[in-house]
């Protein structure tokens, strides 16, 4: 196993660690059981990095669930791309989520009844919500049953030598794709390349948006 980069190919030896395991990858809509790995993705930034992780993860046999936010400044999911991003999601076999942004819901039929606050606040991150699962609040969160990679950084280790031995019962396991998608040792790197590329996407779409570029 090579060291704990926040690349694709680690992110690749992730999954494979919970097939070792012997761990399932499950959904929200049921309670964790023993023996589940809930693969959840908070996309903050990019719809494209979230795309990438998808591909990755379908190849594998590991569907995951997609939170998506109706009120990012850095991606519309009301455009075609974010219409194409669900669409996608959903042939690939992942589940969509909402990424919201408290106090808004969005909920809608994009989503399924799954909810995950964007950075959220102690105050309401646990609170039950009616008639949706908020996947912070028990039992979808205990202590010990959750991993984030939050800006490079896994409070508690990568899980990759636990989950081969099978040592957790179950996992929530949160990763943000740009985090993996994009290359950097350092947050701020790994956030520069993302920018670069969305530079380059962002030149495509003025010339989709016919803006003369000669
Ligand atoms: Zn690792
Ligand atoms: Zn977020």
């Amino acid at each position: 196993m090579t060291a704990c980069a926040f690349d694709l190919a680690h992110y690749r030896e992730l999954l494979e660690a919970a097939r070792t395991g012997s761990y399932r990858f499950s959904f929200f809509d049921d309670e964790p059981e023993a023996g589940d790995v809930l693969l959840r993705h908070d996309v903050d930034l990019s719809l494209d990095a979230a795309l990438q992780l998808a591909e990755l993860e379908a190849e594998a046999g590991a569907p995951a669930t997609y939170f998506l936010m109706t009120r990012s400044v850095f991606y519309n999911l009301a455009s075609e791309e974010g219409e194409h991003a669900l669409a996608r999601l959903r042939e690939l076999g992942h589940r969509v989520g909402h990424h919201a942004v408290y106090p808004h819901l969005d909920l809608d039929d994009r989503f399924d009844p799954v909810v995950a606050w964007h950075n959220p606040d102690p105050k309401f991150m646990s609170e039950p919500l009616d008639g949706v699962v908020n996947v912070m609040s028990p039992p979808w969160f205990a202590a010990g049953r959750y991993r984030s990679d939050s800006n490079q950084h896994w409070r508690s280790g990568c899980p990759h030598e636990e989950l081969a031995g099978g040592e957790l019962e179950w996992l929530q396991l949160l990763t943000h794709p740009e985090i993996w998608a994009y290359a950097g040792t350092t947050m701020r790197e790994t956030m520069v390349a993302m920018l670069d590329a969305e530079r380059e996407r962002d030149l495509e779409r003025l010339a989709v948006d016919r803006i003369d570029l000669s």
